[in-house]
């Protein structure tokens, strides 16, 4: 089986910049390719404030998910309190990772209160900075989200908790012989600010571009097993490797290092290394 590929954006939030997004609506309206838009219910993250608040944000978000695309709730607030990296490992801070369970619940709850009261659906779970652990599972299997858009694997599972994982993997499109992949596009990425080669590329990989509905129904039912396991290790053992040789701080690059550290939790009682 060939390759299959996911388009997910992240950081969807009112103050982004429209004039690009537009330019790529156009190109996945006129392709036919149905993303996953990582929606921020209530952005304070001021990374993401690049203009105006758009008027009717949540008007937009509301006909994307009516022409099928899917929705992802992208956290609650997109503001970083720990530094824990969570169960992938991937960054030292997350807005969940490390929270006791109910401060998590709550805080999901709000997130998840904003989504409803628009009328707006959270098909799936992304994370920002991939950082989340179990309480974060736990909160959201409770509210009744049981699709996570993260991990390294290299297809799609239900775990024994219910809980169905569909991997994220690549940051821009590379050629692979088979697995299903999820490329993350953020906002300083090539891919969002060259509409050319976003366009390009969009034609290059259209054949082999599917959408969350198709994957969840091929893989719905589909188990973990060794490889899995054994391929996200390695998988995740390069990304590393290369951030340490390129010296980068991480490839989610809407996720520099918090500039207010001082609101970060374990700050005093981090190791001094
Ligand atoms: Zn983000």
């Amino acid at each position: 089986m060939s390759a299959r590929y996911l388009i997910r954006f992240d950081d969807i939030c009112p103050t982004m910049d429209w004039k690009i997004w537009d330019g790529i609506e156009a190109v996945l309206i006129q392709h036919d390719v149905k993303p996953i838009l990582s929606v921020i219910p209530d952005n304070q993250d001021q990374k993401f404030h690049c203009g105006e608040s758009a008027n009717g944000f949540w008007d937009r978000v509301r006909a994307w998910q009516g022409r099928g695309w899917t929705i992802g709730l992208h956290g609650y607030q997109h503001r970083f309190v720990t530094r824990d990296s969570g169960l992938l490992g991937l960054n030292g801070y997350s807005e969940f990772a490390g929270l006791p369970l109910e401060e998590q619940r709550v805080k999901l709850e709000k997130a998840v209160k904003i989504f409803s009261r628009e009328g707006v659906r959270p098909d799936v779970w992304v994370a920002p900075g991939h950082s989340f652990d179990a309480n974060t599972i736990q909160a959201l299997v409770s509210l009744g989200i049981h699709t996570i858009s993260d991990s390294l694997f290299l297809y799609p599972h239900r775990d024994s908790r219910g809980v169905f994982w569909i991997p994220q993997q690549l940051w821009k499109f590379r050629a692979m012989p088979f697995g299903i992949w999820t490329v993350c596009i953020h906002h300083p990425d090539e891919l969002y600010t060259n509409l050319a080669y976003f366009r390009r590329s969009i034609q290059k990989y259209r054949h082999a571009i599917t959408s969350l509905p198709e994957v969840v129904e091929t893989y719905a039912q589909r188990k973990q097993n060794w490889l899995d396991a054994v391929f996200a290790g390695l998988w995740g053992f390069g990304i590393r490797a290369r951030r340490t040789l390129l010296a980068r701080p991480a490839q989610e690059k809407c996720l520099a290092p918090v500039r207010d550290s001082d609101s970060l939790r374990g700050r005093k009682a981090e190791p001094a290394q």
